[in-house]
């Protein structure tokens, strides 16, 4: 369920004109609605009302889907953590109001800075991939008088079912410590000076459009725990991670819903005894978001009908990187119906936003909106061609906001400095 719908024949984002927007800003732009990004985080904490969990499970928003300031501060506003995979991602969170104590920090190689700067601000969890990053967190840690809180990410050997690129749980990804080096990791942790081992997590891939690949990861938690237990150790927090899927086609079978997720989330934790935590990106901003671009013109190859608009792979690499559908509509549609691969202005043939796609009828001029966009859109931009980084617009009701600036081309050439050697000789008569 999304907030983006035609009104009077103009697609709106909630009381917003997509074509006012774009007279106003320019094309292209991202543009994301409060409505959809509150609801989407109101129905997944919802889900998960019948948990069963020591406190109130902790919702971390994984930045890296949707890091725009705006963005998580409307989560953060709503009552969301945040799930941080960099220094960077944790300057963030915390400049748009997330508490620190509600901040988990992911990934296979956090450097000393970057631990040392967590540490200082007092984040939530550690969640730590290696034995090897456990010594080093642990070193970082003592030498600052700090003990870091820490869950050892699990690496559970199983098949997400998703995109390769995007798959994270199998025995050759470089996520996480191997289940069977589990027990052993958990005592090295719980014996580490400046470590507190608090708990597990896991985190098998993303757009996750079944729930068996998480249920089998969840039950090999289940058993971790148990046996960890068992051995002697304290075990108060498991992170379940993110990863559920979102549908991006219109009309077809919706992915498991965050409700079906929930239900099976209770039934697997049960007894648990521990607080829950979950990661999820995707599903809060995908459908709150989408990129509204402009056709500059079709034209006629030997072979098929193009529709070129002014947003390329550079802003918009999903479809590129990942062969990623997005639905394709146009915000004034006319009557009837035409076929078009409909591509970027971009130097490469990879820069194909939708093969022999289906469309209303386009000419130039006209508006499009690239749908489900919100998440691993604006953020895995670049500039390539030179392009300048398109704006961010944020929607709440009739009013909007510009969350992100364009950046000019002065801008992005004021970004190069050229070396003293290169730079033009004053005349010297
Ligand atoms: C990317 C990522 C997430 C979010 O994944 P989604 O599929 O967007 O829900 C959660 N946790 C970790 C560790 C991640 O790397």
């Amino acid at each position: 369920m999304d907030h983006f719908e035609p009104r009077g024949g103009v697609l709106h984002a909630e009381g917003v004109a997509l074509d006012k927007l774009a007279a106003a800003v320019g094309t292209p732009f991202y543009c994301y609605s409060t409505a959809t990004l509150e609801r989407h985080y109101r129905v997944f904490v919802e889900a998960l009302a019948q948990v069963d969990s020591t406190e109130p499970p902790l919702v971390a928003y994984a930045v890296k889907a949707n890091p725009n300031l705006s963005v998580i501060a409307t989560l953060a506003r709503a009552g969301a953590g945040a799930d941080v995979v960099s220094g960077g991602e944790m300057r963030r969170a915390l400049a748009a109001g997330v508490p620190a104590n509600r901040i988990v920090f992911s990934g296979v190689g956090k450097t000393r800075d970057e631990m040392a700067a967590a540490l200082a601000a007092g984040i939530y969890q550690f969640n730590v991939e290696s034995e090897e990053e456990l010594a080093t967190l642990g070193a970082v840690a003592s030498a600052l008088g700090h003990v870091a809180p820490v869950a050892l990410r699990i690496n559970p050997g199983v098949d997400a079912l998703t995109h390769a690129k995007i798959s994270t749980g199998k025995d050759e990804n470089k996520f996480g410590i191997p289940l069977a080096r589990a027990e052993a990791a958990y005592a090295l942790a719980a014996t580490t000076p400046g470590i507190r081992a608090m708990g597990i997590s896991a985190h098998i891939g993303s757009q996750l459009t079944q729930l068996a690949p998480l249920e089998a990861t969840f039950a090999r938690l289940g058993d971790l725990v148990t046996r960890l237990r068992a051995a002697g150790q304290s075990v108060e927090r498991v992170d379940l991670g993110g990863g559920l899927g979102i549908p991006y086609k219109r009309d077809e079978p919706a992915p498991p819903s965050p409700a079906d997720y929930g239900a099976m989330v209770a039934k697997a934790t049960r007894g648990w005894n521990v607080r829950l935590m979950f990661e999820p990106g995707r599903m809060i901003v995908g459908n709150a978001g989408i990129m509204v671009t402009r056709v500059i013109l079709t034209k006629t190859g030997a072979a098929k009908r193009f529709v070129v608009v002014d947003a390329a792979m550079n802003d918009l690499l999903r479809p590129a990187f990942y062969s990623a559908w997005h639905d394709i509509l146009a915000i004034a549609p006319r009557a009837g119906e035409m076929t078009a691969t409909v591509v970027g202005p971009i130097c490469e043939t990879g820069d194909t936003f939708a093969e022999d796609r289906v469309l209303t009828p386009l000419q130039a001029g006209d508006l499009v909106a690239f749908m489900t966009a919100g998440a691993y859109g604006a953020t895995m931009a670049s500039t390539y061609n030179s392009r300048p980084l398109v704006p961010e617009v944020l929607v709440d009701g009739d009013s909007y906001a510009v969350v992100r600036p364009r950046l000019d081309i002065d801008a992005l050439l004021a970004l190069d400095v050229i070396a003293p050697w290169l730079k033009p000789q004053a005349n010297e008569s």
